[in-house]
This record gives C-alpha cells, sequence and structure tokens, in this order.
C-alpha cells in the first residue's frame, strides 16, 4: 500500500530541528486539511464494512510481525527497553489485542434486540446498533508509545473510524518508526499520523473531531478536555496517579515481593499501574526489606546497570525529578544513580512519612516506598483520604479482607495478588475513575468507547 504526499503531517518537535519526512516534496499539511480529508473519507462509508475494518486490523498485525526489530529498536533508543519487555508489553500485548478483536468483532458488532411495550404493537421492533463515530483522536504517552498509541487506534479502527494518530514526541525513536511504518501499512485515506509536541498537538486539538483519546497526565489531559468542550467532543481520558498496593499480615512476604518488584521495576518504573507505594503495618514492613533485597537480585542481579532486562529513565527532566526523592526514606535496596546514562536503580524505600516529597505525586520511576498502617481499617482510610487510583493491589490471604477493600475503595481496577495482569485481560476494561480518568477501552470496550450505540425502533407500515 502506498501513500501520498499528503498523508502526514510533518511537524517541528521542540529541540530537535525541522524535519519534514518528504523533504524532496517539502509538503508539510495544516491539521484542518488532515481532519478534512479523512472526514471526506469517512463520509463516502469506506471505514464502515466489517471487511474494511478486518482487513485494517490485520494489516497493523503484519507491521507488528514484520517489523518486531525495527519497533523494539526504536524501544531500545527511547527507554533502554529490553527486547524481551519490548516483545511482551508492547509488540506481543497489541497483536493479542488485534487477535482477540479479530475473534469477537462479529459478534460485538451485532445488533442488540429490545423488548418493546405491548403498547406499541406486537409487530413493532427495537434494537441498537453499533454506529461508528466518526474521525477520532488518538494521542499517546511515550511510556508505553508502541501498545498506547496502536491499541486505542486497532478499537477505533475496528469500530469504523477514521483515525489521526499521534504518538508522543518524549519517545522520538518509536515516533518516527510509527510515522514511517503506519502509512505503509493502514489505509492512508483513513488513517494519518500527526508527529510532533505541544504546538502540534494544541493545533489538533483546535479542530472538530468526534471522539478523543488521551493517554497521559491529569494536567494535559484537563487542555484536551477543555478544547473537546468546544466541540462538545467526547473524550476518553486514561491518566495515573498513585496507585497503592496494601499487604496484609497474613502473606507469604516472598511471593509478595517477588510480584511486586516485578511489577514496579517493568520499564523502569515508568507504567502508569505500577504500584507506587506499599501500605503495610510495621512488622510486615520490617519483614519485607529482606525479600526485596532478594527479589531484586532475582529479577537483575546485584547490579541492576549491567542487566540487560533493566530499562532507563526517559530524559533527564524526569531523571531529576525522580532522584530528588531518593532521600524520602532509607533505602533498603538500590538508591544509586548515574545521569550520564539515566540510570536509576531499582530501590526499595523504608520509614517513608507519608507527608514526605515521594508520596505526594505520582512516582512513574524505580522508587518504591513502603509506608506503615496500624492495619486495614488504616490502609482504606488512607486510600479514601487521597484521589482515587487507576489501580489498586491486594495481598492477602483473607477473603474477608479483600472483600472490604472491593467494597469500601473506588480505583480504576482492581489486583488481588498480583499487579498489573489486570490489564492484560482484554474482556476486562482498562480506564480510571475521578483523577485517574474518564472512560476505558481494550476488547469489547473499545467498541463501546468509540461507537454510538444508536437507538433503532421499526414498526410496519401496514
Ligand atoms: P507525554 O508527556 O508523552 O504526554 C502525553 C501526550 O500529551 C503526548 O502525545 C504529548 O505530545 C501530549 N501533550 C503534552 N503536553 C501537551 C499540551 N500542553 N497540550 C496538548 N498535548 C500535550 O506523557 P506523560 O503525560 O508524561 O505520561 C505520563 C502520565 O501518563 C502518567 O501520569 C501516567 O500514569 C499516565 N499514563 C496513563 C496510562 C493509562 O493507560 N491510564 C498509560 C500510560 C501513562
Amino acid at each position: 500500500m502506498g501513500h501520498g504526499d499528503s498523508w502526514q503531517l510533518h511537524a517541528t518537535v521542540p529541540g530537535r530541528s525541522r524535519r519534514p519526512a518528504h523533504p524532496q516534496r517539502g509538503t508539510v499539511n495544516h491539521p484542518a486539511d488532515t481532519v478534512a480529508r479523512l472526514r471526506a473519507a469517512f463520509r463516502t462509508g469506506r471505514t464502515k464494512p466489517v471487511e474494511w475494518r478486518v482487513s485494517q486490523l490485520r494489516r497493523l498485525r503484519d507491521l507488528l510481525t514484520e517489523h518486531t526489530d525495527d519497533l523494539a529498536a526504536a524501544l531500545h533508543a527511547d527507554l533502554g527497553k529490553s527486547a524481551t519487555e519490548a516483545r511482551r508489553t508492547e509488540i506481543g500485548f497489541t497483536v493479542r489485542e488485534i487477535d482477540h478483536t479479530l475473534d469477537h468483532l462479529d459478534e460485538w458488532l451485532r445488533p442488540e434486540p429490545a423488548p418493546v411495550p405491548d403498547r406499541l404493537g406486537a409487530d413493532a421492533r427495537a434494537w441498537t446498533q453499533y454506529d461508528p463515530l466518526g474521525v477520532v483522536l488518538v494521542i499517546a504517552p511515550w511510556n508505553y508509545p508502541v501498545q498506547l498509541l496502536l491499541t486505542p487506534l486497532l478499537g477505533a479502527l475496528a469500530a469504523g473510524n477514521a483515525v489521526v494518530a499521534k504518538p508522543s514526541e518524549l519517545a522520538p525513536a518509536t515516533s518516527a518508526v510509527l510515522a514511517r511504518l503506519l502509512p505503509a501499512y493502514l489505509d492512508p485515506e483513513a488513517v494519518a499520523v500527526v508527529e510532533g509536541g505541544i504546538p502540534e498537538t494544541t493545533a489538533l486539538l483546535a479542530e472538530r473531531f468526534d471522539h478523543i483519546f488521551y493517554t497521559g497526565n491529569g494536567t494535559v489531559g484537563r487542555v484536551v478536555m477543555r478544547a473537546a468542550a468546544e466541540h462538545l467532543t467526547p473524550v476518553t481520558l486514561e491518566l495515573g496517579g498513585k496507585s497503592p498496593a496494601f499487604v496484609d499480615r497474613d502473606t507469604d512476604l516472598s511471593v509478595v515481593a517477588d510480584r511486586l518488584a516485578a511489577g514496579k521495576f517493568l520499564n523502569a518504573g515508568q507504567t502508569c499501574v505500577a504500584p507506587d507505594y506499599v501500605l503495610t503495618d510495621p512488622a510486615t514492613a520490617k519483614a519485607l526489606e529482606a525479600e526485596f533485597v532478594r527479589a531484586v537480585e532475582a529479577l537483575f542481579g546485584t547490579d541492576p546497570a549491567s542487566s540487560g532486562e533493566y530499562g532507563r529513565i526517559v530524559n533527564e527532566r524526569h531523571f531529576d525529578r525522580l532522584t530528588a526523592l531518593l532521600d524520602s526514606g532509607r533505602a533498603v535496596v538500590g538508591g544509586g544513580s548515574d545521569r550520564a546514562t539515566k540510570y536509576i536503580a531499582p530501590t526499595v524505600l523504608a520509614d517513608v512519612d507519608p507527608a514526605s516529597p515521594v508520596m505526594r505525586e505520582e512516582i512513574f520511576g524505580p522508587i518504591l516506598p513502603v509506608v506503615t498502617v496500624a492495619g486495614l481499617d488504616e490502609a482504606i482510610e488512607f486510600i479514601n483520604d487521597r484521589d482515587k487510583p487507576l489501580a489498586l493491589y491486594v495481598f492477602s490471604a483473607s477473603e474477608g479482607t479483600r472483600d472490604r477493600v472491593a467494597a469500601e475503595t473506588s480505583s480504576g481496577g482492581l489486583g488481588h495478588g498480583l499487579p498489573l495482569a489486570h490489564l492484560t485481560v482484554s474482556d476486562l476494561p482498562f480506564g480510571g475513575v475521578g483523577e485517574s480518568g474518564i472512560g476505558n477501552y481494550h476488547g469489547r470496550y473499545s467498541i463501546e468507547t468509540f461507537s454510538h450505540r444508536k437507538a433503532v425502533l421499526e414498526k410496519p407500515l401496514a
């Protein structure tokens, strides 16, 4: 599949030189032209047939399998992501989501009959049908720059929309690869990639879209929602925040430490659903210390800096922000860093005051503070005193404790015994609540998000 001159908007990225990707052609579009072109394509109806949707998903799958190495190299350049992580959490994840969607799309799109009241007569029928929305804007962050651009993109295509995809400028190598490959694989009439940072995104947000799907932080989430309000455009906001992990006193702490460390230090802690901090009683906190030392060594050896499996911090700004948090407690494991390589050791902090800097904002890096509470009641109060988290994790052998947390707290997702994994279950909705976001996606929930559920009533004329 070829691509025309006007397929992409080649934008200026702050701190990088202006670089039209087709210098020989020198074509730079205004976002209004891109959106108008996609809207015109949508109006022709080309994105609606299920065959088109399936073909786009298959092409996207081909892109991922034929260019796994290119994508893995870009992810390594941007985040020091290991090839194992790149395959598992970005490429493999997205391929599984495509396969799941291809397996179920017909069933998900089926109109749903609704019972009709007797007063409308026995011959009246009613149902709901899923209509595509039109032109969707997907704005992605840098931490999982493949998965978090392509998973919403594939959901929007499966629902029959045209899509403008905006990768994060903070993962420039991945952004460049996706901007090069997506046009070569997907229908250029209905999908466009716009690269760039704040000026380009601001210009895009001035346009009218039929849905905006934003993943990132709450400050920009508010910018997106304000811009969307001008056009009454619905939004999905996939945001973050501090996701707590409560560890009960009766638990097998070696399993707890292994699972917490694996979830926390994946992608050097730059994961929206990473356990942000541990809440536990003082005796359990003490007993966990040795287990964390063992668990981190089991994952990355005695010198994580030389482990090929351990990632790096995305840029100097985040490195400086994170290293300033290392003083918030006593380092049980880790604590070291190297600005030249943007390395921060996998770190667990004990004796952390809830008022300390590390507890004031989402950490989004490889630092795991342990905060002590008297027990379950205080843990629930601690959680409910703060913003509603994107994820909440509970490690407890007691069903009563698990039930109480489920009933008495609110969070985007709840994981008992295993961090992160709920988001890999395609049949579960993934999204936040309150400060952690609005709306959700994955699997059939992506169809719900990117469609209008139209109510239809039919009464024969004779
Ligand atoms: P980021 O800096 O890459 O920003 C995300 C997107 O917003 C980018 O495409 C960027 O170009 C755009 N953007 C930035 N400033 C803008 C502005 N002023 N106007 C318009 N657009 C702008 O990513 P980030 O925000 O640093 O991502 C980290 C945050 O995202 C964390 O809070 C994390 O928890 C959250 N997150 C959430 C999820 C989720 O699925 N809920 C997933 C990953 C990350």
